[in-house]
């Protein structure tokens, strides 16, 4: 897959021709000082009157055009489509209670199965409080608590992205576990429903009323990789994400730094493999925040033209079956002498 001094990939003009006249990178904050809300663009269920909506079409139109694409998402099972409103008699337990069950639920774990439900099948689970600049212009989420939830993806069908309409598989392992994640928390929304309290499930690909990404920083699942995506001590970048708002008294998790930005700044792996060159080698100053950010004008006519791209996430180290837990304990131990070590010597 190395593209190592292989000249950038170009977008067709065809492509270029849908792009608005500004730049994505402007849409996005780059270069703002002051915090703002995040502005929704990939994948809007309505595309209408949008400024990317003739994109968003044509890249709809192209991925329903390959049957395998189409069906994915239309013919899985993901959980009820249609909840019920929340029972009328809230049971009452400790927020104690609630975050165990809740956890139980979503990971499956043995015997916490809700009588009726099906399992389950997350493989992370953290919870946090929503914060209103998690959530997207235009919208508003009224309820204070966010459960996240991230499905790992099969590395080695991972790694056979990017993906062409001949060769789908890749990008079929993305899907997957979106419908995978979808099943996870429509079931649990569900179950919190019928427990008496609010819940609303955000489940992708499609974006909700609310940007994940910090969410699941904030609640314990990684930190931000350079490649604009999450790195987790598990899992690596090899995951995906859903969740459920809701009303139901719950403990929220900590952030958890491990060392992947420490590495992320001595790792160009992403960067030299991106075929649009569009992972920024430095850090920039987005709404406020200086982090790694992805050049959206470069990356998305690629990202649309492989059905979705991938690359990134498939490369990264950290995304290596096996290799994450050990990388993360080899950062700890580094970072345990650093703070170990007389002040002179650390100096030196
Ligand atoms: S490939 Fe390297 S630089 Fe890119 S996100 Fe992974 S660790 Fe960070
Ligand atoms: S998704 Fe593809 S094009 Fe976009 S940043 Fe990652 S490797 Fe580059």
């Amino acid at each position: 897959m190395s593209r190592k001094n292989q000249p950038a990939w170009t977008p067709p003009a065809e492509h270029l021709a849908l792009l608005p006249p500004f730049s994505g990178n402007q849409f996005n904050g780059w270069g703002e000082a002051e915090p703002r809300r995040p502005r929704q663009i990939f994948w809007l269920r309505k595309s209408e009157g949008h400024p990317y909506g003739r994109l968003l079409d044509a890249v709809k139109q192209r991925f329903v055009s390959v049957p395998a694409y189409r069906d994915v998402y239309a013919l899985a099972d993901r959980g009820p489509a249609r909840l019920p409103p929340p029972a009328e008699n809230r049971r009452v337990a400790s927020a104690d209670s609630w975050t165990r069950a809740v956890k139980d639920f979503a990971l499956n774990r043995s015997g916490a199965r809700p009588e009726g439900y099906p399992g389950a099948e997350a493989e992370l689970v953290g919870i946090t409080a929503i914060r209103p600049e998690w959530v997207y212009e235009g919208f508003e989420c009224t309820l204070p608590n966010l459960i996240v939830i991230g499905n790992a993806m099969d590395h080695a069908r991972l790694s056979k992205v990017p993906a062409s309409a001949d060769d789908p598989e890749g990008q079929l392992e993305v899907c997957d576990q979106y419908n995978r994640g979808a099943r996870v928390v429509n079931w649990l929304a569900h179950w919190i429903r019928a427990q008496g309290y609010e819940a609303r499930p955000h489940a992708g690909p499609w974006v909700g009323s609310l940007n994940l990404l910090p969410a699941a920083i904030a609640c314990g699942f990684g930190e931000l990789g350079k490649h604009g995506s999450l790195i987790n001590r598990e899992y690596g970048s090899s995951f995906r994400l859903a969740a459920v708002e809701t009303d139901l008294p719950l403990n929220h998790d900590a952030p958890d730094a491990f060392g992947a930005d420490d590495f992320c700044a001595g790792c160009q792996v992403c960067a030299n493999e991106c075929p649009p060159d569009a992972i920024s080698r430095e850090k920039r100053l987005v709404r406020g925040n200086v982090k790694w950010a992805v050049d959206f004008d470069r990356c998305i006519p690629y990202f649309n033209e492989t059905y979705g791209c991938g690359i990134c996430l498939a490369v990264c180290p950290w995304s290596t079956p096996g290799r994450a837990p050990k990388l993360a304990q080899r950062f700890a131990r580094r970072a345990r002498e650093r703070a170990g070590r007389p002040i002179a010597e650390a100096a030196a």
